[in-house]
């Protein structure tokens, strides 16, 4: 008796929940139209939208155009009813955004400020924050959590961060992290969080592979709403796969790595550390940034194919260098194509769509996800 009343339950909140989300998607929808998409009768729809509205997440829109019959009420999702802030830690910069329940940017900032391991950091990364909210639509009570985007390897399970090269971190545990804010945390690595905000915005059903071409390179695997983590939370390290046998020196003391190929900075050190002047003097055919190009596709290229070949997925380009790729996107395609065994015509390589701050998106957006979860 007590398995099918829990069942109960369980089924009558994935109704619920089900219905809201479709209610999200749909931005504007009426009770009669839900009960048809969805294969709900009627009255499960009529009492699961009374509680939705009840309790704020939905609200009263007028009502449809009718095409005969009665008009119907139109439902909308209030998207305002909480919201979520998202991180993103770097060694230089911080990156805060404020998004709504349906994932819209309400407010981004990015500053300056280097990554220091010591408490007086986060200190002031919570005073930035907090002033970041003061001047926002937002109200302290509807904010659900802080999402935080770290680069280095969040091991969920022993709940610290576990080790990042770049930012000289070992064995931070989170809850140092979260003590510092005033809102509950929620942590996801970088190239995670920026997968994250590829997948879950465009209900990408499809598993695909996101390659992060920050100041460090990284990856994820995504899949059906979920990223892969790994036994050891490592899933996706790409920048630390050799590509040239006792080749340039990495960050991370190994040699040959391919971040020390494909890094954002192997570019923009050419340009005074600026990226968009890198591609801006590329289209203007200088010829030193011409020849750096060409290097730095040849070994994105061999990098691309390889993890390819073992996925068998489409391959997302993002970070810093993915979102200025749009122009040069068909001729990487080309590198690629000319090293796949299958003679495919890499179209499975796409640049991002998320550029501005994905990684506190994709961040603030597993807050979301979460709450959303629970509806
Ligand atoms: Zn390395």
């Amino acid at each position: 008796m007590a398995k099918s009343k829990i069942t109960n339950i369980e089924v009558k909140k994935n109704n619920r929940n089900r219905i809201y989300r479709y209610i999200c998607k749909c931005k504007t929808v009426s009770n009669p139209d839900i009960a048809y998409a969805l294969k709900l009768s009627l009255p499960t729809v009529l009492q699961n939208t009374k509680e939705l509205l009840e309790s704020g997440f939905i609200e009263e829109a007028g009502e449809l155009r009718s095409t005969g019959g009665r008009r119907a009420k139109a439902l909308s999702p209030a998207a305002g009813h909480r919201l979520a802030l998202g991180l993103d830690i770097t060694q230089n910069h911080i990156g805060m955004v404020l998004i709504n329940l349906l994932g819209d940017i309400l407010k981004y900032e990015r500053t300056d400020h280097p990554y220091r391991n010591e408490k007086e950091y986060l200190t002031e990364t919570s005073r930035r924050l907090e002033e970041f909210i003061e001047d926002s639509p937002a109200k302290r009570e509807r904010i659900l959590g802080l999402g935080i985007s770290f680069p280095g390897i969040v091991d969920l399970q022993k709940k610290v961060i576990s080790g990042s090269h770049v930012l000289d971190v070992k064995a931070l545990p989170l809850s140092e992290i979260s003590e510092s804010f005033a809102y509950p945390c929620f942590f996801l690595n970088d190239a995670n969080a920026g997968a994250y905000a590829e997948g879950i915005r465009s209900g990408e059903t499809e598993p695909f592979f996101y390659l992060s071409l920050s100041n460090t390179v990284g990856g994820a695997v995504y899949q059906e709403g979920h990223l892969m983590q790994g036994k050891e939370f490592r899933c996706g390290e790409v920048g630390h796969m050799t590509v040239v046998p006792g080749g340039r020196l990495c960050y991370c003391k190994k040699s040959g790595c391919l971040d020390a190929y494909c890094s954002a900075r192997c570019l923009s050190d050419l340009t005074d550390k600026k990226l968009e002047d890198f591609f801006s003097g590329l289209r203007q055919g200088e010829q030193r940034l011409v020849d750096a190009w060409e290097e730095y596709t040849d070994y994105l290229s061999i990098a691309v194919n390889n993890i390819h070949m073992v996925l068998d997925c489409d391959i997302i380009l993002g970070g810093y260098v993915g979102s200025c790729l749009e122009e040069q996107i068909e001729e990487i395609r080309k590198k690629i194509s000319a090293r796949n065994t299958f003679s495919e015509d890499a179209g499975f390589v796409k640049p991002c769509r998320y550029k501005t701050g994905a990684a506190a998106l994709g961040a603030a957006l597993q807050v979301v996800e979460t709450f959303i979860r629970q509806v």
